[in-house]
């Protein structure tokens, strides 16, 4: 089998093949791109326990996130206890680390991993495919019975295949990264504003994330796009500006902008090929649940693999009819979450999102 992208998707769905098939992770880039992303959602524990990582997941040493503090729908703070959760906390990750420790255990199991490769063509091949691969300037076949999109919410695979891209909104994320000099509890901070919303949490070694998110189209995104327009606009929130001044917040390393919009593949899997994680479902990150969905729908992709490798004919579309109600539940849920701020009814933002049906067309 070939995962095309050997990110938390790709990676857990080799890491739990390689053990019973022959795997071959590809990724065009040599190591994990860097990222933002570093909410790990508590039931996540369920899946590393299955998935037989639990004690070394431990032992990586990520940061707990005991509490996510909200200013949403009043412009009072409101906290929520991770000790609520029947699964404990949550994580704050270091991310670099944590998707470099998944294509670490993909190879220990037995997954071949080439990176970085370039894919240039791909062919049907009697029931399985060839890949014409770029390696070191030199064109490479591969042959293999099963493809796996794992390449991101772009779903760069899948859509050479026929496979189509639902987009639901235009959301976009400015983000920074920064220093505490007076790291206090693993708290995330959410505040909404009228152009959108806010997010930042503490990271492992006194580093903070700081994010905005709004729409692509809006003019709100100006601000967005460099470090400066970021900290010039965070000084007119109340709750954040004055959480990160007390936490000695200062700007260091790394600021970027990227896509965030809720994205459905249809369909999620096709006759020899299927996908996971954000190029099957991409989540709006309000939801914190991408690299939940990218290690449950690598090991759900692993074990659909597996039954179509052995002989049922069923096992991909089963797959694929599985992440249905996954993606009902999560727009429902999203739809509640922004159903919640009605304070500007009038701005576009907000006004999308409590008609989603509108945004979607
Ligand atoms: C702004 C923002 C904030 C987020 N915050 C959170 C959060 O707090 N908590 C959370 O759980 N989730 C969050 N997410 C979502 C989370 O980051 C993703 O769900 C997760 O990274 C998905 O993993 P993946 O492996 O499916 O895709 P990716 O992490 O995108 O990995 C895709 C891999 O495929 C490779 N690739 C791509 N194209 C090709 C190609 N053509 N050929 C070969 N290789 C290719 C890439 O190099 C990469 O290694 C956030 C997302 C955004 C945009």
């Amino acid at each position: 089998m070939v995962v095309l992208g050997g990110g938390p998707a790709g990676a857990a769905c080799a890491l739990n093949l390689a053990p019973f098939r022959r795997v071959l992770m590809l990724d065009h880039r040599r190591e994990p791109a860097p990222r933002i992303g570093e909410s790990l959602a508590p039931a996540a524990r369920r899946l590393l326990v299955d998935m037989g990582l639990w004690e070394a997941f431990l032992a990586e040493r990520h940061a707990p996130c005991h509490a996510t503090r909200t200013v949403w729908g009043g412009p009072m703070p409101v906290e929520a206890e991770g000790l609520r959760d029947l699964d404990g906390s949550g994580w704050h990750l270091d991310r670099a680390k944590f998707d470099g420790w998944l294509r670490a255990v993909a190879t220990r199991r037995g997954a071949a991993l080439v990176a970085p490769a370039l894919v240039t063509g791909i062919h049907q091949d009697g029931a399985g495919w060839r890949l014409d691969l770029l390696l070191d300037g030199r064109s490479l076949p591969v042959r293999t019975c099963l493809l796996v999109d794992a390449g991101g919410r772009m779903a760069p695979l899948a859509r050479r295949l026929g496979a189509r891209r639902r987009v639901a909104d235009r959301l976009v994320c400015g983000w920074l990264y920064g220093e505490d000099t007076h790291p206090g509890g693993g708290t995330t901070l959410v505040e909404a504003e009228p152009g959108g919303w806010w997010y930042s949490a503490p990271l492992p070694d006194r580093r903070r994330v700081l994010a905005f998110h709004t729409d692509a189209d809006l003019p709100d995104v100006a601000s967005t796009r460099c470090a400066e327009g970021l900290l010039q606009r965070l000084a007119a929130r109340p709750f954040l500006a004055s959480a990160l001044a007390r936490s000695g917040f200062t700007p260091a390393g790394a600021a970027g902008f990227c896509a965030a919009h809720s994205t459905t593949l249809l369909p999620a899997a096709g006759p020899g090929w299927l996908a996971v994680g954000d190029a099957a479902l991409g989540f709006d990150p309000l939801s914190s649940q991408g690299l939940f969905n990218a290690l449950y729908t690598g090991l759900a992709g692993a074990a659909a693999a597996d039954r179509h490798l052995g002989g049922d004919a069923a096992a991909l579309s089963a797959y694929a009819a599985g992440l249905q109600p996954i993606g009902d539940a999560y727009r429902s849920h999203l739809q509640a979450w922004y159903g919640a701020e009605r304070r500007w009814p009038q701005h576009p933002f907000w006004q999308r999102r409590q008609t989603p049906d509108v945004a979607e067309a």
